[in-house]
């Protein structure tokens, strides 16, 4: 399985780190020995010493497509669930410097976290998601996929102009704003229309 991450899909994220609003999705890739499964222990990593969470809205790919028509994108997923896209900010942003790939900072061992999934089916309208970050019980991101600049089905369309999209691919759909570091002691709680979805201790 792969991992694709939809990067500056909220506008006042890609704001909030100066970025210019994109005009297409703008994707980039994670290795599967970046996933980390629900209740595996998430380690602090060395190589940085400014990491990031963006909680983000994953979806589960359940058929193999390419060239999937935005019409049909629907018919390729079922099931949702919420992740974070661990970031090594300094690490990018000497990345972005330099106009080099984000690999470094972004595909790193563990630097996806997974909760679990639901049904579609149960979230009702997906155009009305509301989805949040808690750290140590305070609230730190808050979105809505009302605020998404390419949904989900617009996402599934483009990136299978290029990439085939297989059975347990992940997408990570984007981060809303509030990006800021964790910390070692730090738990994670992700809430997906206010219900548990997903919980993390940094250790
Ligand atoms: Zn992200």
């Amino acid at each position: 399985m792969k991992i694709i991450c939809i990067g500056r899909n909220y506008s006042e994220h890609a704001k909030e780190l100066n970025n210019d609003i994109p005009s297409e999705p703008v994707f980039f890739m994670k290795p599967d020995t970046s996933l980390l499964k629900p209740g595996e222990d998430f380690y602090f990593p060395e190589l940085t010493k400014d990491l990031h969470h963006e909680i983000e809205i994953v979806i589960k790919i359940n058929k193999v497509g390419k060239h999937i028509a935005e019409q049909f994108a629907h018919k390729y997923y079922d099931e949702i669930g919420l992740g974070i896209d661990f970031t090594a900010r300094d690490l990018q942003n000497q990345c972005k410097e330099k106009g080099l790939p984000w690999e470094k900072a972004k595909a790193f061992d563990h630097s996806a976290p997974i909760g679990k999934f639901i049904s579609k089916s149960q979230l009702g309208d997906l155009s009305n998601i509301n989805f949040e970050l808690k750290i140590n019980g305070e609230q730190r991101q808050i979105g809505n996929t009302k605020d998404l600049l390419f949904n989900f089905d617009q996402i599934i369309a483009h990136i299978s102009k290029f990439i085939t999209l297989k059975v347990g691919d992940l997408i990570y759909t984007g981060t809303p704003k509030g990006v800021s570091a964790v910390h070692i002691g730090d738990k994670l709680q992700g809430f997906l229309n206010g219900d548990l979805f997903l919980e993390l201790d940094v250790k």
